[in-house]
């Protein structure tokens, strides 16, 4: 078996969410939309499921816009916004591409980050005192190449004084998996989520779209989701989502703890064996889930090649890529020098990780790092 360290990518499904969608795979089919009794079946599961999520997300239930994934609901929230109002709109430089590329495809703004990935709060200001009339400022809650958490109340707190017009988007996908979204994305006015990073099944996600904010559909239809999301309904990837966010609710506490732990462990263990490796970002300000290092005279796409090899799945950069290892625009954000970028290493933990999971990355990652290393000669350490 391998020694899965990709949770970030994406992570298993839950027991809970597997049980909710077999349940609805193997009844009766149904479309929600329709009027039969089996249709009003559907329509019931996607109904309980949405005040499941609308509770765990801190919003009401005809707030929540069922979508396709994050990616649907970071460009729902984006263009949908900007099509319904005008004003620029306004990122930071270290957001998912999903929000990144809708942004730029706008002319948008980014705005700066420090040296752990946070958002430099007195950039934000700024870039909004220039921008004239804004739309939309999209910060996420937690990034998904470092795991750092965006100090999103302080954010919130400058977008409302400096562009009190101003509707503030929050990518909460990587957050959702550790932290209690209803808590941490109030202040915001749109949160995207996706149930694969939580233990829900891939390919379906949420917008939470309060009440008052102007969005305009990106995929029309018949109608569903109020207008603001046509097309049938994932019923069972609904009711995974669901469940997924239930079951990662009842747990959240411990499992941060415990995978918390195995994650430091993990992290000075191989700070200390590997010379001239170290963390990117602040491990105060990050998710409880993420090991991010860089790797002096490493190219990470090597490295991952012998990792695969050894039967330990990670990845460098973001892997929503189209695998294709570009430097990473978080890193370099963050000031990291693109040299010591090109040998950037994500480890990820998630609700099943395990201590032999960490005990497996620590006996080989040291090893291949040399091996890899001695085969490109001359070597300067810093
Ligand atoms: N936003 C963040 C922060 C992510 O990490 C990802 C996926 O890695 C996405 C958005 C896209 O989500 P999905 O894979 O559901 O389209």
């Amino acid at each position: 078996m391998a020694t899965y360290l990709d949770h970030a990518a994406t992570t298993p499904l839950r027991p809970e969410a597997l049980e909710a969608v077999t349940a609805i795979l193997t009844g009766p089919a149904g479309n929600p939309s329709g009027g039969h009794a089996l249709a009003r079946r559907a329509r019931k599961a996607v109904d309980e499921a949405r005040d499941v999520v609308a509770e765990h997300l801190g919003c009401q239930p005809r707030e929540v816009v069922f979508t396709s994934g994050g990616t649907e609901a970071d460009d729902l929230a984006v263009a949908g916004v900007a099509a319904a109002r005008s004003g620029a709109v306004v990122c930071s430089a270290v957001e998912h591409h999903a929000v990144l590329s809708a942004v730029e495809a706008l002319g948008g703004r980014t705005v700066a980050v420090g040296p752990d990935g946070r958002i430099d709060l007195d950039e934000l200001a700024r870039t909004l005192d220039d921008a004239g009339e804004v739309a939309l400022v999209s910060v996420m809650l937690a990034n998904n190449e470092v795991g750092a958490i965006q100090p999103l109340e302080a954010v919130a707190a400058v977008v409302r004084e400096r562009a009190p017009g101003a509707v503030l988007h929050t990518d909460a996908v990587q957050a959702a998996a550790w932290l209690d979204v209803a808590a941490a994305a109030r202040p915001a006015d749109l949160i995207s989520v996706s149930a694969h990073k939580l233990g829900g099944p891939q390919g379906v996600g949420a917008l939470v779209v309060r009440e008052g904010v102007a969005i305009r559909a990106r995929v029309l239809g018949g109608g569903q989701e109020r207008e603001r999301r046509s097309g049938t309904h994932n019923v069972a990837g609904i009711v995974g989502l669901a469940a997924a966010l239930s079951a990662t609710a009842a747990q959240r506490d411990e499992t941060a703890a415990s995978v918390g732990a195995l994650r430091d462990r993990l992290t000075d263990g191989l700070v200390a064996a590997i010379p001239g490796c170290r963390e990117s970002g602040a491990r105060a300000t990050k998710l409880p889930g993420t090991c991010s290092l860089l790797l002096e005279c490493v190219e990470s796409e090597s490295l991952l090649v012998l990792l695969d090899r050894a039967g330990i799945c990670a990845t460098a950069a973001s892997s929503c890529a189209s695998g294709a290892l570009e430097p990473s625009h978080v890193l370099a954000a963050m000031g990291v020098d693109r040299a010591l970028a090109a040998g950037s290493l994500r480890l990820s933990l998630g609700w099943c990780s395990t201590a032999a999971d960490v005990d497996h990355a620590l006996a080989v990652i040291p090893g291949l790092v040399a091996e890899l290393r001695a085969r490109s000669v001359p070597l300067v350490l810093r």
